[in-house]
C-alpha cells in the first residue's frame, strides 16, 4: 500500500479528506511547522509515495486586508519547503491545493479556464495570498518541467464544511452566515445583518467533493492539474436566500452593511477539464450541504 501525507490535516478539507481516506496520515502545525526547514527536511525523509498539501496560511477577506505580509510570507515558506524536499526525497507524487482567488481579478470572459491562469493580476484585497499560490502553480510547473516529474495542483471555488473555523473574524462567507442564522434563531431575531452588498457572485462546494476529487486523484493516478467546481454561480444574496430556506428560516430578512469590502465581484471557473477525469461526479446540492453543516453545528453546540 502507498504512503500517503496529508499536510493541513487539522484543517477544513483535511479533517473532510480524513473521514475518507483513513488510512493516510495527517499533520497539522503542532506536528511538524512547515516554515522550517529542520521541520519539512525530517518530515519527507520518511519514505512518502504521495504528499497532498493542504497546509496554508488561510483567512477571509478582513484577516487578508489586515496580514498581507504574513500570508504571503507563511504561504511561500511552507510551499518552497516542501516542494523542493519532495523532490529530493524522489517522492513521486504531489498534489497541492491553491484557489479560484488566484485567477486575474477582472477578465474579459467567464467562467475562467485553466489556460487564464498567469492572464492579470489578482483581485487587491487577497492579492499577496493569490500570488503566493500562483507562485506555487509556477513552481510545480517548473519542477515537472526540469525533473520530469507528475506534480498537480486543484484550483477549488470556495469551500465550506463541517469542520471550517467558525469563529466570525477567522470563517468564511457561508460558514460564517450558517451561524448568524443559529445565533438569530437563538435570540428569537427575525433579521441577519451580512458584510457587502451581497453582489458578488461565487461558487460554493461542499468540502466533502473536494476530498472526493483528491482521493480519486490518488487513487486513479490522476496527475493533470484543473479547478475543482459547482457549476452554479449564485449571488451572496442568493446563497443566503438558499441557506435560509435550507434551514427552514425563509420568513428571517437579510440586511446587508455595505459599507464593508466586496471583494472581488466575480471568479467562476470552468469545470469541464475536471469532469473529463471525472465524468460521472456528483456535486452535493448547495441546499443538501447547508442543511448537513446546520444540523452537524447545531446538534454538536459549535455556534
Ligand atoms: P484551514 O482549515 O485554514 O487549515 C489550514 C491547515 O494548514 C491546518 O491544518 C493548519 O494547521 C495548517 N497549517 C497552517 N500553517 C501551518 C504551518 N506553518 N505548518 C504546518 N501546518 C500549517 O484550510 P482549508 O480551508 O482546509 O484549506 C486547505 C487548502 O485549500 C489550502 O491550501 C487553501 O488555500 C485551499 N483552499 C481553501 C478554500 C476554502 O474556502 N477554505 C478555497 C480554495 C482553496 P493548524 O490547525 O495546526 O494551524
Amino acid at each position: 500500500m502507498s504512503k500517503i501525507l496529508v499536510t493541513g490535516g487539522s484543517g477544513l478539507v483535511g479533517r473532510h479528506l480524513r473521514d475518507i481516506l483513513p488510512a493516510a496520515e495527517y499533520i497539522s502545525s503542532k506536528d511538524f511547522d512547515l516554515r522550517s526547514e529542520a521541520d519539512v527536511k525530517t518530515l519527507c525523509e520518511k519514505g512518502w509515495d504521495h504528499i497532498v498539501h493542504l497546509a496554508a496560511r488561510v483567512g477571509g477577506i478582513i484577516e487578508n486586508i489586515n496580514h498581507p505580509a504574513e500570508f504571503i510570507e507563511d504561504n511561500i515558506l511552507m510551499n518552497t519547503l516542501l516542494l523542493k524536499y519532495a523532490r529530493l526525497n524522489d517522492v513521486k507524487r504531489f498534489t497541492a491545493l491553491l484557489s479560484t482567488c488566484i485567477y486575474p481579478g477582472d477578465y474579459e470572459r467567464y467562467p475562467l479556464t485553466e489556460s487564464d491562469l498567469f492572464n492579470g493580476p489578482p483581485e487587491k484585497t487577497n492579492f499577496a495570498y493569490a500570488v503566493s499560490k500562483l507562485a506555487l502553480a509556477a513552481q510545480i510547473d517548473a519542477v515537472n518541467q526540469q525533473f520530469g516529474s507528475r506534480y498537480n495542483y486543484l484550483i477549488p471555488c470556495n469551500l465550506y464544511g463541517i469542520y471550517d473555523k467558525v469563529d466570525e473574524k477567522r470563517s468564511h462567507y457561508l460558514t460564517a452566515l450558517i451561524g448568524k442564522i443559529i445565533k438569530a434563531e437563538r435570540e428569537g431575531r427575525e433579521f441577519i445583518q451580512l458584510l457587502g452588498t451581497g453582489h458578488p457572485l461565487r461558487q460554493f462546494m461542499y468540502a466533502d467533493d473536494l476530498a472526493r476529487v483528491i482521493k480519486g486523484c490518488i487513487e486513479n493516478d490522476i496527475t493533470e492539474s484543473f479547478n475543482v467546481a459547482v457549476s452554479e454561480n449564485l449571488t451572496i444574496r442568493q446563497i443566503a436566500e438558499i441557506a435560509l430556506e435550507a434551514t427552514g428560516n425563509s420568513q428571517m430578512e437579510l440586511r446587508f452593511d455595505d459599507s464593508f469590502p466586496d471583494g472581488q465581484f466575480r471568479k467562476d471557473v470552468s469545470n469541464e477539464k475536471m469532469l473529463r477525469s471525472f465524468p460521472n461526479f456528483e456535486f452535493t446540492p448547495l441546499a443538501d450541504g447547508i442543511r448537513t453543516v446546520y444540523q452537524y453545528y447545531k446538534s454538536h453546540n459549535i455556534v
